[in-house]
């Protein structure tokens, strides 16, 4: 349920209102908007009085929400979630470019490619360090050791590091991580996700490979319902009919994420289309659908790649699709970082 409050409205007056809220066992979170403010209420509201609320001068309207995602809808908060992630800021009209590999694979390989990307106007660095595989005996990350070198690589460009976790038991090992990456096939571990609500740090959110939007929504309100509200939305390609690509993006869940959620889109046109020569217009049509971020896969010799070879780009191309992105951002207005 959501209250709008009259403009003007006296702050003692809402500050009271909110404590006669939260003493009925309801969480108040108070959106102070430059349009309208409201208050969002999230628990069982069936109880309230409507009359006894709508007989207080602060309050403008009351509306139920249908919708079974509370935190993430767009009604609980009119304007956009700005996420910090480092340096940058995820959301609210700039562009953040998360490049890199899909594996980290040696101190030599992240360090050229964080050097190349960088260079190129990448303003975010990826590199799985945890790596779920189709296969047990697939290459399944430098872990730990992987999430090490992501720092060093940090340091030495400034750049902010995306990286996936796979179980809540390796958090510890994440605290210096900028943005943790939930992948497609975690996006309904509910136990990580509960853990993840616990914490304060950006969570990069994959829809799964069958999973709808709602659903999608619904596993970033069991993150926010933790208590953690910086959650980024990613659309990577779902799983259709077609085979010609790894998956389908699904270009429509941009806007209509925009429409129904306030947290920032990111788009991974890698891992939907699975193949190089789509990354450049599906990066150009995210962005004009709405994206605030788009993930890259690129790699310094993706021939040598331990994982997705196929679909990591050279960083000489990367720099090609880097200057169309440049001069799209100039076009729309939008900064890039
Ligand atoms: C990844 O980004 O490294 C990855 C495994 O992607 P997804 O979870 O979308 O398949
Ligand atoms: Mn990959």
């Amino acid at each position: 349920m959501i209250i709008i409050l009259k403009q003007g409205s006296n702050k003692s007056e809402i500050a009271k209102l909110e404590e006669n809220l939260r003493a009925n066992g309801l969480k108040t979170n108070l959106i102070e908007g430059v349009e309208k403010s409201i208050i969002g209420l999230i628990g069982d509201t069936s109880k309230i009085d409507l009359d006894s609320l709508y007989a207080q001068d602060c309050i403008d309207s009351v509306q139920r929400i249908q919708e079974t995602y509370k935190n993430p809808n767009r009604k609980m908060h009119p304007e956009d979630t700005v996420i910090e992630a480092g340096n940058v800021k995820i959301g609210g009209g700039s562009l953040q470019i998360i490049a890199g590999p899909c594996s980290v694979e040696s101190e030599e390989q992240i360090m050229s490619t964080a050097r190349a990307v960088k260079e190129a106007g990448a303003t975010m660095l990826r590199g799985g360090a945890f790596k779920p595989r189709t296969s047990p005996y697939a290459f399944q990350g430098l872990r730990g050791e992987g999430l090490k070198l992501l720092l060093k690589a940090r340091a030495e460009t400034g750049l902010p590091i995306v990286t996936e976790i796979m179980s809540a038991d390796d958090l510890p090992l994440f605290e210096d991580i900028d943005v943790i990456q939930v992948g497609a096939r975690n996006m309904q571990n509910f136990e990580l996700l509960k853990e993840l609500g616990k914490t304060n740090k950006p969570i990069l959110l994959k829809r799964g490979l069958a999973n709808t939007i709602e659903e999608l929504l619904m596993s970033a309100e069991y993150i926010m319902s933790g208590g953690n509200k910086n959650v980024i939305l990613c659309e990577r390609g779902i799983r259709t009919f077609e085979t010609m690509t790894r998956n389908t993006l699904d270009i429509s869940a941009v806007p209509l994420l925009k429409q129904k959620s306030h947290l920032p889109i990111c788009v991974d046109p890698s891992h939907a289309a699975g193949v190089i020569s789509l990354i450049e217009p599906l990066s150009l049509s995210s962005i004009i659908a709405g994206a605030d971020a788009l993930e890259i896969e690129v790699h310094c010799d993706p021939k040598k790649a331990l994982s997705d070879g196929g679909q990591q780009l050279k960083p000489e191309v990367f720099a090609e699709i880097m200057k169309k992105i440049k001069s799209l951002c100039g076009y729309l207005g939008r900064d890039l970082g």
